[in-house]
């Protein structure tokens, strides 16, 4: 199986080494060649949605990714990855691949002390550890969106269809639960 790994900014080689142990090849996607529909699913990884939102527009990435999401190719996205893949996102309006019908509060922990580790149940998998980094949670889940897993109430977990989105970074842990779960809905 062949992932392709959003590479433009943030934290993306985390998530290549991850594939790397549960043997999965990483394609680093960089520009516009390294992306084709012969991929078996995408990861977006966390990062700054806004930075990697406009290098998507620019490398001319953003319509050839958005039509393969919709034509039903699996999608990961960590943190900034959430926030591009929401219909709704406060304050701002949609993400710019917007697939999964949530309502996503950016820098929802505050913008400097947002950061910590936590262990919550994850649906499917049990308890998983959980790295928030200046992250985003979701406020609303609609339709067909089903919420994974909460943490202090809040939503930070969904998966709607082939989509899979997490406000925290699970390649920032040991735990490769998260990624195998998203490799057996592929
Ligand atoms: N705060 C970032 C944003 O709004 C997300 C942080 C992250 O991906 N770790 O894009």
């Amino acid at each position: 199986m062949k992932l392709g790994v959003l590479a433009l900014q943030g934290a993306f080689i985390e998530h290549c080494n991850i594939l790397k142990t549960v043997d999965v090849e990483p394609v680093e996607i960089r520009k516009r060649d390294h992306f084709s529909d012969n991929l078996d699913g995408l990861i977006i990884p966390g990062g700054e949605s806004t930075t990697i939102s406009k290098l998507l527009g620019d490398l001319e990435l953003l319509s050839p990714i958005t039509d393969a999401v919709l034509c039903g190719m699996p999608v990961f996205g960590t943190c900034a990855g959430l926030i591009l893949l929401a219909k709704k996102v406060e304050g701002i309006g949609a993400g710019t691949i917007p697939v999964l019908d949530v309502l996503v509060r950016r820098n929802g922990y505050g913008r400097q002390l947002g950061s910590f580790s936590k262990s919550a149940h994850f649906e499917g998998i049990g308890e998983v550890p959980m790295v928030f980094i200046r992250a985003p949670y979701i406020l609303e889940a609609h339709g067909s969106a089903e919420i994974l897993a909460k943490v202090d109430g809040r939503i930070v977990a969904v998966k709607q269809n082939s989509v899979l989105a997490t406000a925290f970074h699970p390649e920032l842990t040991e735990n490769t639960e998260i990624h195998k779960f998203f490799i057996q809905m592929i």
